[in-house]
C-alpha cells in the first residue's frame, strides 16, 4: 500500500458537514464501550484520534451533544444537523485530542485499527484477534497503541 497523502478529508452522510485533517491520526482503535455502541447503533466504534489543531470543518457547522463517559469524562461528540452523522468526540476540558468516527473518510481503505478498548462490554459474539492489543476497559496508558500505530507507517 502507498502511502496516505495529507490533508486527509471526510465528511457526513449527507455531505452537508465536512472536515479536512491536516496531521496523520495518532492511533486507530475499536472502542467497545456501551456508549459507543449506543451511538454507533453497532457492536462498536471504529475511532481514529486526532490533534484537535489539525482537525477542521471545512464545509456546514456540527451540532452538539454532551455526555459523561463510562471513564467519568465530561465528552461532547459533534453531528450533522441535516443527518445526524457523528463526526468526532472531544473533551472538556480539552486534552487536544479528537477521537473522529475512521469510517467518516472518503477513503477508509487505509483504515486499519491497532486494537480494542473496552472489551468487558464487548458484544458476546465478536471474536478478538489475537495479533492486536486489548484493554479491559479505558486504557491508562495509550503508549503501546500509539507505537504499534506509528509502526503501519501509513503516512
Ligand atoms: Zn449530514
Ligand atoms: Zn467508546
Amino acid at each position: 500500500m502507498g502511502k496516505v497523502s495529507l490533508p486527509l478529508e471526510g465528511g457526513c452522510q449527507c455531505g452537508s458537514l465536512r472536515y479536512s485533517l491536516s496531521a496523520p491520526p495518532l492511533m486507530i482503535y475499536c472502542c467497545h464501550c456501551a456508549n459507543c455502541q449506543k451511538i454507533a447503533g453497532s457492536a462498536f466504534v471504529v475511532s481514529a484520534t486526532v490533534i484537535e489543531t489539525a482537525f477542521a470543518f471545512i464545509k456546514g457547522a456540527p451540532a452538539k451533544t454532551e455526555w459523561t463517559s463510562d471513564a467519568g469524562n465530561e465528552r461532547y461528540g459533534w453531528f450533522c444537523p441535516d443527518c445526524g452523522c457523528r463526526i468526532a468526540h472531544g473533551q472538556t476540558p480539552s486534552i487536544n485530542i479528537l477521537s473522529l468516527r475512521a469510517g467518516t473518510f472518503d477513503d477508509t481503505s487505509w483504515v486499519e485499527p491497532v486494537g480494542h478498548i473496552w472489551t468487558k462490554s464487548a458484544q458476546d459474539w465478536f471474536r478478538f484477534d489475537e495479533a492486536l492489543l486489548t484493554c479491559e476497559g479505558q486504557p491508562t496508558d495509550y503508549g503501546p497503541y500509539i507505537k504499534t500505530y506509528a509502526a503501519q507507517e501509513r503516512f
